[in-house]
């Protein structure tokens, strides 16, 4: 296998699935598959989920709620995620610890940088929920900062698009595909790959960054043995 440890960045919309909202319990299952796989290949797994299907920040300040504020309550709603993934994964038989960003201590633990490190060494799968427990950020720089501290070997970013593309696929028809690019040409070119602060964050510590599409079968398990899925970012 080509990565030993793994961050795992999965967005909270996709775990809608086809709902408007919420938690598809199919998707759960789907993940808790994939995931299944790569574990059994003895790969240590660390987890970052977003809470978009439930609450952003932005979203509050339109609702006139103040954007701090509403900044938390989208921390909380990527902790519902974690828990929810968390269940999935233990009914699938993987050991798993959530580990949060903001103190909720008859939940979770909260985020110990050397004990993270030691559960993943005992083949535990971490979660990290409730963002890095600061308004102003997203769980992209969450999963940044998190691979940073546990020494993970690359990001995988998880998404509904399968890789990076001259354009948006979804809007322009003529868009192509980067199998490999650099941080420098993401940046000249302002492709959107992560927002700014986590996509300095890699670039800064030389931590590679591959998107791929986690909703197609062994995407995950190939990527890990070496195969090329996605598009990898590196320096
Ligand atoms: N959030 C935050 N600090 C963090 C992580 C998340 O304030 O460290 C808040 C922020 O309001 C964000 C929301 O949590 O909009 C949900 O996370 P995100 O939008 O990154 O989720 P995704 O889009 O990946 O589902």
């Amino acid at each position: 296998m080509k990565y030993k440890r793994i961050l795992l960045k999965l967005s909270g919309e996709s775990l809608m699935g086809e709902k408007k909202y919420g938690i598809d319990p199919a998707i759960l299952q789907q993940y808790a598959d994939e995931i299944k796989k790569v574990k059994g290949m003895g790969v240590e797994i660390a987890i970052v989920i977003g809470g978009g299907n439930i609450f952003r920040g932005v979203q509050a300040e339109k609702s006139g709620i103040d954007r701090v504020q509403g900044d938390y309550m989208g921390m909380l709603a990527t902790l519902i995620n974690a828990m929810a993934l968390q269940s999935a994964l233990e009914q699938n038989g993987m050991y798993t610890r959530l580990m949060s960003g903001i103190k909720i201590e008859s939940v979770c633990e909260p985020f110990i940088r050397r004990r993270a490190i030691r559960h993943l060494e005992k083949g535990r799968i971490v979660i990290f929920g409730a963002g890095i427990g600061n308004p102003y950020f997203t769980t992209d720089s969450t999963a940044a900062l998190r691979a940073i501290e546990i020494e993970s070997d690359v990001v995988l970013k998880g998404t509904r698009v399968d890789g990076v593309y001259t354009a948006d696929p979804e809007k322009d028809a003529t868009a192509t595909k980067y199998q490999n690019i650099s941080f420098d040409e993401v940046y000249k070119k302002n492709l959107n790959v992560m927002d700014m602060t986590a996509f300095t964050l890699c670039q800064e510590n030389n931590l590679p960054i591959i998107v791929f599409d986690m909703n197609k079968e062994d995407n995950l398990f190939k990527l890990v043995q070496g195969e090329t899925i996605g598009t990898l970012i590196t320096a």
